[in-house]
């Protein structure tokens, strides 16, 4: 298989007017004859149904919650980057561009990441003129403030709520089309497979959450907008529902699966507290604006936090990466956060915790400037942890949090199926090996409100408007398939919960694949998984029926693709032999502790095409190619 990325020729910066300029173009009349079915309803899913209906594609939109509106994008915290340059801080396109790069430790597409940061001030203005509250200076200017790995302010934000209100504002445009007839919504419906005819993606097979119905929907091209699969590790701060269904079964029918080892811990989320545990709770990067991270210099020091002298606090960020501090990026914290609790220096139960301290920020900048900033996720923490933390510093550990790997798409967002499109955390698009703070919505709502738009009338001006019809013998195959699978998911009545099983393999991640791995973990999963899968099929316990609501079914179902799913993670981990960004293998590091890459063997995507459940996926390579940017081992010293 030939994968081409279709990068646009042409000096990088002009590369996206040019493109747009080349791309064919679809009157509007004729708009109204193609479909467009939109699986996921967040911030990438929504913006581009109501972006796509507002063009004049019919489009019907899925999501397997009760309203779009509930989106796991609602739960994102911190805030959007943008290069606006407000602060006048020596930002710009280009500086985004570069910190986007080297954040994800020179594994991205240099074109993709150009594009996002060009499209990245369209974006502040589409939801400004949507209403989307942002923080305002008292000029009335926008605020911003930083995130890890940039040393510029630009990051637009709503209090700790940015993600919500940003899908407040895309829902109002979804609703607006829904409300005209341009988009139909199906909420709480579940898709289970993809459906190709000759080759091109032409409709899903869906269930419906609360009948059980199984059905087929049609159309001229399928966008996937389904998230991430952070949820392959059990803990993590995504949402219950989150899982790695849609892209799987994708995979399944053909479409490649691109770095799917690169996952992401966060620094700052709230440490876990126990075995029953089943949810992590994440504290939002902004947060290292003005907090400190230390831990005690003396291994073993239990005396409350507010009792330690200063000269007995060693602030590791700082110490180690003084030109970034706290604000180093995502995967270099946690690492460095795990190497202090490894040398038993952590604190709280268990010793897996490190402070993150205002003490300093509420005595420069006042207590009711930090509540401002910061309000509802102190009330947040002090819910959950019942610490107050405006008085003593809040714990924190790293957790699992996003997923950089995803479907692979070409320039355009198309996999590599004819018509099938994939936004938002479900590509692999942009971050390379490392996704900087605040720049996961920045992705998603650049490809659904500017890029998809475009890109996917240049598909349909080379076609003729050709919605199969449902009864077409290849969906009815398809649902049969899906159909027989529910079917064996309830039969098979044993004596596990579906719980049980997430949380068994979800462990077996994080200890093999989780925040360090090595080549002998993860040859140790790769013999456990094909095991743990096996026992699962012969004695998951499934009650109720298929008939009706039933969430244990559903939870069955997506636990089921990440038993699958989580061999190619490991394999992937496995196969590439260096260190990246978040993906630290043990075997490659710098004298100092740092991720060494190997530029000469790995500078690739890898995109793995499915060969069969227990068969080894074939791996193809799609070289990154850097024009304007010069290779250089990461520094944040
Ligand atoms: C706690 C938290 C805080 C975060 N804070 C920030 C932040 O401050 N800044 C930032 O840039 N990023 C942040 N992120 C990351 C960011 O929120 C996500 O990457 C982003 O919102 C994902 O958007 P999305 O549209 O791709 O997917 P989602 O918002 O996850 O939406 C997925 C959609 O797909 C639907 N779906 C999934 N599978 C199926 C299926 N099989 N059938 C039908 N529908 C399906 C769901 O119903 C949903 O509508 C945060 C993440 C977390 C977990």
């Amino acid at each position: 298989m030939k994968l081409d990325a279709k990068i646009p020729s042409g000096p990088l910066a002009q590369k996206w007017s040019k493109h747009r300029h080349d791309i064919k173009l679809i009157n509007p009349a004729n708009k109204r004859k193609f479909d467009v079915i939109v699986v996921g309803s967040g911030l990438a899913g929504g913006s581009a149904a109501a972006t796509l209906s507002e063009l004049g594609y019919k489009v019907e939109c899925f999501c397997f919650q009760d309203s779009p509106r509930r989106a796991h994008s609602i739960a994102a915290q911190g805030g959007i980057n943008a290069a606006k340059n407000y602060q006048n801080d020596g930002d710009s396109v280009y500086r985004l561009f570069y910190d986007t790069i080297k954040g994800g430790d020179f594994r991205s597409r240099e074109a993709n990441v150009y594009r996002l940061a060009e499209v990245s001030v369209n974006i502040i203005d589409q939801c400004v003129a949507q209403g989307v509250p942002f923080a305002r200076e008292y000029s009335g200017y926008l605020a911003n403030r930083s995130f890890g790995g940039a040393q510029v302010s630009r990051t637009f934000y709503a209090r700790g709520q940015t993600g919500q209100q940003l899908l407040l504002g895309a829902y109002q445009a979804l609703a607006k089309q829904i409300e005209a007839g341009g988009v139909k919504m199906y909420p709480r419906t579940e898709m289970l497979d993809l459906v190709l005819i000759n080759g091109q993606a032409k409709g899903i097979v869906v269930r419906d959450l609360v009948t059980g119905e199984i059905s087929s929907h049609a159309a001229d091209a399928v966008v996937l907008a389904t998230g991430g699969y952070g949820n392959v590790f059990f803990l993590s701060t995504n949402a219950k529902g989150c899982n790695v269904t849609a892209i799987w079964r994708a995979y399944k029918r053909g479409a490649l699966m691109a770095n799917p080892c690169f996952t992401q811990i966060h620094p700052t989320c709230i440490p876990v507290t126990g075995e029953h545990q089943s949810k992590l709770t994440l504290m939002s990067e902004s947060l290292r604006n003005d907090g400190r991270v230390w831990v005690p210099k003396t291994k073993g020091d239990n005396r409350p936090p507010n009792e330690i002298p200063k000269e007995e606090r060693d602030y590791f960020l700082e110490r180690k990466y003084p030109a970034y501090g706290n604000l180093a990026p995502r995967d270099i914290s946690s690492r460095a956060a795990k190497e202090v609790c490894d040398e038993g220096r952590g604190v709280g139960p268990g010793g897996r915790g490190v402070y993150l301290d205002f003490a300093d920020a509420i005595e420069r900048l006042g207590l009711n400037v930090i509540r401002e900033r910061y309000g509802n996720l102190f009330e947040m923490y002090e819910r959950i942890t019942g610490e107050d933390a405006y008085k003593i510093p809040m714990r924190i550990y790293p957790a699992s949090h996003y997923t950089m790997g995803g479907l692979w798409v070409d320039y355009n967002l198309m996999s590599n199926i004819p018509g099938l499109y994939v936004i938002g955390e479900a590509n692999f698009s942009d971050h390379g090996a490392n996704r900087l703070g605040a720049s996961a919505l920045m992705q998603g709502l650049a490809d659904g409100y500017f890029i998809l738009p475009y890109t996917i009338g240049d598909y349909f001006a080379a076609e003729r408007p050709a919605k199969p019809s449902v009864d077409d013998p290849e969906f009815k195959k398809v649902e049969s398939e899906v159909a027989e699978r529910t079917k064996k998911l309830l039969s098979i009545r044993g004596r596990r919960t579906v719980t049980e099983f997430h949380r068994e393999l979800g462990k077996l991640m994080w200890d093999k694949c989780g925040m360090a791995r090595n080549e002998a973990g993860l040859k140790e999963a790769l013999d456990t998984i094909p095991a743990m899968r096996r026992e699962f099929w012969e004695d998951l316990n499934v009650l109720g029926d298929g008939n009706e609501l039933n969430q244990s079914l559903e939870y069955a179902g997506r636990v089921a693709d990440f038993m699958e799913f989580a061999e190619l993670v490991v394999y992937d981990a496995l196969t590439r032999d260096e260190s990246s960004g978040a993906h630290f293998r043990e075997e490659h590091q710098t004298p100092d502790g740092e991720a060494r890459r190997d530029d000469e063997r790995f500078s690739y995507v890898s995109a793995w095409e499915y060969q069969g459940v227990d068969q080894r996926p074939i791996l193809h390579k799609e070289p990154l190619v850097y024009e304007e940017v010069h290779l250089a081992q990461r520094s944040y010293k």
